[in-house]
């Protein structure tokens, strides 16, 4: 079948006096004008309820940019109630209809709408300019586009006839609906956790994190525009226990779509395997939880590259990437160079207001994250077998601010190198040139997840044996180059034990999950 041309969207460059940093700009000042009121929005309609929440500004931590309404059981049932009713139309469109939709949101992102959305993703999310414009600009509009061809691909498969009979492949949804849980660190996976579900036929309960609402509620609003019908995804934010409680208890549910911690994940898998009595259908369960990313470096390594990859893997966006660099194996020989470049870049990055063009680096998204990040940096400064080389204070006086923190231990096992920190602070243990073999070892058995990795090395031998011995250690494998920044149709996105179900974001495996096929033989 022909298959339709995808390009990824255009990183804009927003120099000075450019028209996109000008139009950016505005929007900025616009948006931080007045106070929205965001309601739940169920089957098109506008509910509020008697419970809010507030969403602040995690650079300038005084400012509130919403009021949000929260969702409970009683509007759970109504959202099912609404998805439920939406579907009967939706699931008969033909499916370049609900495409089309999808198709227009993606031009919409990336045109008129663009300014706003990533103003909002910088003042909700304190994301730099250009970490705003690769979330909610790129990776948004990619995610939009792509799975449309990758349906078109998908729906093109059919199965073999023999003369006297025809077999066709109708390609179903899901019978029940979809509960979208979406994370704060990227509006982009929110947008693509509700709408991958939905173009093919689903209906969705969306639940966005909290402390990202503010953002998630203008990509709804985008979806809206772009013509989504009412109540084909369903927006109901609440707090997590709550939604996800009365979620769970509905016999119709029959997907969940879910980026966020590893934790949730597997109380709500327990949770439904627990019920499977109660379901019509075994629900899909995808999931894309936690990491503890590593950057292993061999002998042979180009020290410059290393730095860079450490520095931009470990804190672009204050690390709140899951896919953040956050240990690393570096041999001996190369430690006094790859140190000195270190505090001397490091000394000269700049963090603080992200409405600040010149930033490299904002504020971590909020309280609770503050003092569990500045926990582990408390845990590491008291003890005697770490190091602090780099970074290291905290100051949450304007916004939740956390210097880059580079951290070095004698124990390979030492607290920082094995748990998630999801903040701006990456670990190195310094290996011995002669144990490398020993230390891959190590690195492949030390974290219960598999997310992303990165190796880096000139010699081929030495590259071939990390590659191998660390085959499980990540679902997206980086060779000389830093663990994060999967662009959609380049890497597809995922990982596997502790971090996912590994079905690779923006990309057909993904789309497959949310299709149940009919299969129908007809005789002659
Ligand atoms: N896809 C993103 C990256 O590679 C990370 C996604 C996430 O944080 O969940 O950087």
């Amino acid at each position: 079948s022909k298959v339709m041309e995808f390009e990824n969207e255009k990183i804009l460059e927003y120099l000075p006096g450019s028209r996109e940093r000008e139009e950016l700009k505005k929007a900025l000042k616009d948006l931080k004008e007045e106070i929205l009121e965001i309601p739940l929005i169920i089957g098109g309609r506008e509910i509020r309820t008697e419970n809010t929440g507030q969403c602040i500004m995690p650079h300038d931590n005084k400012k509130v940019i919403a009021k949000y309404h929260m969702a409970d059981e009683a509007e759970v049932k109504m959202a099912v109630n609404a998805a439920l009713e939406a579907k009967k139309d939706w699931e008969r469109l033909p499916w370049e209809h609900r495409a089309a939709i999808f198709m227009r949101a993606a031009e919409l992102a990336s045109g008129s709408w663009r300014a706003k959305l990533n103003a909002a993703t910088m003042l909700c999310q304190s994301k730099t300019f250009i970490q705003a414009e690769i979330d909610s600009a790129c990776e948004l509009t990619d995610f939009l586009r792509y799975n449309v061809r990758c349906l078109y691909e998908l729906y093109g498969e059919q199965p073999m006839s023999l003369k006297g009979s025809w077999n066709r492949t109708e390609y179903r949804p899901l019978e029940g609906f979809v509960f979208a849980v979406s994370p704060f660190n990227f509006t982009a996976i929110g947008c693509n956790l509700a709408a991958a579900p939905a173009i093919s036929g689903n209906v969705v309960l969306w639940k966005p994190a909290s402390n990202a609402v503010y953002s998630a509620y203008m990509v709804f609003k985008l979806l809206q525009e772009a013509g989504l019908p009412d109540g084909v995804i369903n927006f109901i934010p609440g707090k997590g226990g709550n939604v996800g409680d009365a979620v769970l208890a509905d016999e119709n549910l029959a997907g969940i779509h879910f980026t966020g911690s590893t934790e949730v994940f597997r109380d709500m898998w327990k949770t439904v395997g627990n019920r499977l009595d109660l379901y019509r259908t075994f629900p899909r369960l995808v999931g894309e939880t936690g990491g503890k990313n590593y950057i292993f470096a061999h002998s042979s390594a180009d020290v410059e590259a290393l730095t860079a990859s450490i520095i931009r893997g470990a804190f672009e966006y204050q690390g709140q990437k899951c896919s953040a660099a956050s240990r690393g194996y570096i041999p001996k020989s190369l430690w006094p160079e790859l140190k000195g470049r270190l505090i001397e870049e490091l000394g000269t990055i700049k963090a603080g207001n992200v409405e600040d063009f010149n930033n490299f680096m904002g504020a971590v998204i909020d309280r609770h994250s503050f003092n569990a990040i500045k926990g582990y940096i408390d845990y590491a400064r008291d003890s005697v077998e770490a190091e602090i080389i780099s970074g290291g204070n905290c100051d949450d006086s304007v916004g939740y601010f956390i210097e880059p923190t580079v951290i070095v231990v004698k124990d390979p096992h030492f607290k920082t190198m094995e748990e998630e920190i999801f903040g701006p602070v990456v670990t190195l243990y310094i290996y011995e040139d002669k144990a490398f073999e020993d230390t891959l070892e190590l690195c492949g058995k030390t974290s219960q997840y598999g997310l992303t990795g990165a190796i880096f090395g000139r010699d081929r031998y030495a590259l071939v044996k990390m590659e191998e011995e660390l085959m499980h250690t990540a679902g997206n494998f980086y060779i000389n180059d830093k663990p994060t920044g999967a662009v959609v149709g380049q890497q597809p996105f995922g990982g596997s034990r502790a971090s996912g179900t590994n079905d690779k974001a923006g990309s057909k495996l993904n789309m497959l999950r949310w299709i149940c096929p009919r299969v129908i033989k007809e005789n002659f």
